[in-house]
């Protein structure tokens, strides 16, 4: 038996909901080691570029300019894209907060659109539905008519790893005159109809916090296939400089460049991408096959025109069918050591967005009150996954009994 450190492993028997894999011999201390002895530590090096170079060949981009996160990606790409103050931004309801965030970062303004039943992401229909409904459309304008305030993009944000119906964003982004900004930090690797998540729309943005599928420790990636996007996204990251020499500076720009040295660490979890992915994609069939035959279990069920990246697996409860809510679940889990986690509180009942305006979104809440995410680390053993399931199963059938 090999002692050596096993990441994403049950050290003490803990089993973490989804931390990094980084293996003790691996190209990434290699790579580290590279910027240490070369003393390129900071945000200009060869690993920056590399691997701004490297993603965009990955998801098929033609620019990709590297962010200190997802969150500061999203901010220059909202102010690239040209969303300023008072204006709206459609976003889901049911994401990490971060997305709608930024979005007022800028001065603008979330309307939030509820989520799908069957895929949990930003349900197309009910957008469509509050457009027609709530909107007002002429002279080429989209106005939210309970705000007065003017709508210029759409930020769908492919949840848990599952694409976003695009096509259906699409048609609707055409048909109204709207910018897409794709928030695809969850899910670098899916794909909608064969083209990579964040590609399909005009601007999109990854992030490498530890959680996500590769890390930089943090990061994050914009990309566009437009060159005048590409240029002011990267000008704005490096703070606006004109003349370098002379420090003059054309805008108000910000220090949002990742360094070398995690940019180093990102060039090797790159890599590494296929085999995380399939990691991903075995410890969610695994899943899927262990809880089909249990009533009130429910998932977020892959579309057709759809390949998840499987980035964190999350059942629901029927707690009617099964006796046991989701939060009960998640508290004998943690009493066997196994850590679990609810999905975000809605947005549109979020303390930080009050005076947003938001459609029906009964399905973000239903799914926030049911759902629960499991360990889904790409180290995840298939020892540690079997105790999870059995932990999940034993719990279920423990606690009828007891209400
Ligand atoms: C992780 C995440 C982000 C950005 O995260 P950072 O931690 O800033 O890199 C943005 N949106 C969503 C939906 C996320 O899950």
């Amino acid at each position: 038996m090999s002692s050596r450190f096993e990441p994403g492993a049950s050290a003490e028997g803990y089993i973490p909901l989804c931390v990094p894999y980084i293996e003790p011999h691996a190209r990434e201390w290699d790579y580290l080691r590279e910027c240490v002895e070369t003393n390129f530590v900071s945000s200009v090096g060869p690993f920056v570029t590399r691997f701004e170079k490297e993603l965009a060949r990955y998801v098929g981009a033609k620019h990709a300019v590297a962010t200190t996160s997802g969150t500061a990606a999203l901010h220059v790409a909202l102010i690239a894209a040209g969303i300023g103050a008072d204006d709206e931004v459609f976003v889901p309801t049911l994401t990490f907060i971060a997305p709608a965030n930024a979005v007022r970062y800028v001065g603008a303004w979330p309307v939030f659109i509820d989520a799908d039943p069957n895929h949990w992401a930003l349900d197309v229909d009910k957008l469509r539905d509050f457009i027609e409904r709530e909107c007002s459309w002429s002279d080429g304008v989209l106005r939210n008519r309970r705000s007065g305030r003017v709508i210029k993009a759409l930020l769908p944000v492919h949840v848990l790893g599952h694409p976003v119906d695009m096509d259906a964003i699409l048609a609707l982004a055409e048909r109204y005159n709207l910018l897409v900004l794709e928030d695809a930090t969850e899910s670098l690797g899916a794909t909608y109809r064969n083209t990579p998540t964040g590609t399909i729309g005009r601007i999109g943005c990854y992030s490498f916090n530890g959680n996500k599928l590769i890390t930089t420790g943090g990061g994050g990636m914009v990309v566009t296939d437009d060159d005048a996007l590409a240029a002011k996204v990267r000008y704005l990251t490096t703070q606006a400089k004109d003349d370098p020499l002379e420090y003059i500076h054309g805008a108000v720009g910000f220090n949002y460049r990742l360094t070398n040295v995690q940019a180093a660490l990102g060039c090797a979890q790159l890599e590494q991408i296929d085999a995380f992915l399939a990691a991903k994609k075995r410890i969610a069939e695994r899943y899927v096959e262990a809880f089909a035959s249990i009533p009130g279990i429910d998932i977020q069920h892959e579309a057709a025109w759809a390949k998840s990246a499987n980035w964190m697996f999350t059942i629901t409860l029927d707690a009617n069918v099964t006796g046991c809510d989701s939060r009960t679940l998640m508290r004998e889990l943690d009493a066997r050591r196994i850590q679990a986690r609810p999905l975000w509180q809605p947005l549109h009942v979020s303390p930080a967005h009050v005076g947003a305006v938001a459609g029906d979104c009964t399905v973000a809440e239903r799914l926030n009150r049911d759902a629960i995410s499991l360990p889904s680390s790409v180290g995840l053993t298939a020892e540690d996954q079997e105790r999870v399931i059995a932990a999940v199963q034993a719990v279920i059938e423990k606690v009828p009994s007891a209400v």
